[in-house]
């Protein structure tokens, strides 16, 4: 081993893939997958512009397309009320408040937000940050540590993957939505660990389907463990005011320790939020390194998020027909023999195909007869899994769905045939 390192050290020798980048092994894998795929005669499908607002239409290479790659459930992003907001708030403010909130980020704006967060969802407090994915991350890498258990879905979204590696806890995952197996886990392993964290969803992104959140909540009561739920595709999207998974179960929220969501989708603006009891939303803003030491969220941002909270109290319509158009697509797609999965009452249904080539390619033929919807392939998900997306706005039209699932039923027809 000595003869080796003094071998390294000879700085000739030192291969270039430890300070090149272009010779990263990993890259290089990269650059082949790019080539296989392109060898195969299908386009880049990644970082295609889209050229107007994304809703329930979008524009690419200059084509209006039906689109269903879009997380603006509600239909904020784009709305007057809203865009006005963020332009006086520009207008006000500026467009950074260019420090932390701790020292001198801090904004009028910033503590009406998290008010109005917190009383959306019923909980005693809020904190809001600069990204969603950070959000995760931070709070569950600070607030556990290496005596902790966490206990969390399997299909549990990357952030909270990377805030588990973070903390240095012993991470453990369940069968997806698998309460049952959760409950196990604890009667096995909690008496070995200091503190506990179970999380789950509150719809999943990659099935669209609903935890049993009630007994997660006994679980947790029952081996004095904590519950985070990121409802980064549930709020303003369950329930019949949006209010989240807490309204569509009926439940009180003080039963989840943190709320987590993200203010990105049904809020139309960028960045994350922890809402829950006045003690770790505190303990938060004055440690969590990713609030700390981040950048207060911006002026427009803040700004977007209050008005579409007061727009979604105010036309809780919204909330219904999403609801509505999400429940036709799904009944559509089943009569028309269609594998859906767990998709149920939620607006993100999958269309499942198997496999990954064959996904790619529908997208694609669906996008030549001016529909936009995303594939998701290995390793998003499991190799026999690939899959289209489908997520529903509050602004599709029935006709639209209609439409929709005839194209993508005779698309998928012809898939078999070949
Ligand atoms: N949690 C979940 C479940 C998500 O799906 C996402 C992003 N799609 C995030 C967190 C991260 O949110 P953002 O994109 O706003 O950073």
């Amino acid at each position: 081993l000595l003869r080796q390192k003094a071998k390294l050290a000879t700085p000739s020798e030192i291969p270039l893939e430890y300070y090149c980048f272009e010779h990263y092994p990993e890259y290089r894998k990269l650059k082949q997958q790019q080539q296989e795929i392109a060898a195969l005669g299908i386009n880049n499908p990644f970082f295609t512009p889209q050229e107007a607002l994304n809703s329930n239409t979008t524009i690419v290479a200059g084509r209006e397309l039906i689109n269903y790659a879009t997380y603006n459930y509600v239909g904020m992003s784009g709305d007057p009320v809203v865009s006005q907001a963020a332009k006086d708030a520009i207008d006000h403010y500026g467009t950074s408040v260019s420090a932390s909130r701790l020292v001198s980020g801090e904004k009028p704006l910033h503590r009406e937000l998290e008010r109005a967060i917190a009383d959306f969802i019923g909980t005693e407090d809020s904190v809001v940050f600069v990204g969603g994915h950070a959000t995760n991350v931070t709070t569950v890498g600070h607030l556990f540590g290496q005596n902790d258990l966490i206990v969390h879905d399997c299909l549990s979204h990357n952030s909270l993957l990377q805030g588990c590696l973070l903390s240095g806890a012993t991470a453990v995952a369940f069968p997806h939505n698998d309460w049952e197996a959760a409950r196990r886990v604890l009667q096995e392993r909690r008496h070995r660990y200091k503190r506990v964290l179970i999380i789950v969803e509150g719809v999943y992104s990659t099935d669209g389907d609903i935890p049993n959140l009630p007994e997660f909540i006994e679980i947790k009561k029952r081996h004095k463990a904590f519950l985070m739920v990121d409802e980064a595709h549930s709020i303003g999207v369950l329930g019949a005011a949006g209010r989240g998974i807490s309204e569509y179960f009926g439940i009180d929220a003080r039963d989840v320790d943190l709320w987590m969501g993200t203010l990105s989708k049904s809020f139309a603006s960028c960045g994350g939020y922890i809402a829950g009891g006045q003690a770790v939303v505190e303990y938060l803003k004055y440690t969590a390194p990713g609030f700390v030491f981040s950048v207060g969220i911006s002026p427009p941002n803040a700004a977007s998020v209050l008005a579409a909270i007061e727009v979604l109290k105010a036309e809780p319509q919204r909330v219904t027909r999403l609801q509505a158009r999400s429940r036709l697509f799904l009944e559509l797609a089943k009569q028309k023999g269609l594998n859906t999965g767990t998709s149920k009452d939620s607006p993100v249904i999958p269309i499942i195909v198997g496999d990954s080539l064959k996904s790619v390619q529908l997208s694609q033929n669906l996008f030549k007869r001016g529909i936009n919807v995303p594939f998701m392939i290995y390793p998003s998900v499991p190799h026999n899994g690939a899959r289209l997306r489908f997520f529903i706005t509050c602004n599709h039209t029935e006709d639209q769905i209609r439409s929709t699932v005839d194209i993508l039923a005779e698309e998928v027809e012809k898939m078999h045939e070949h």
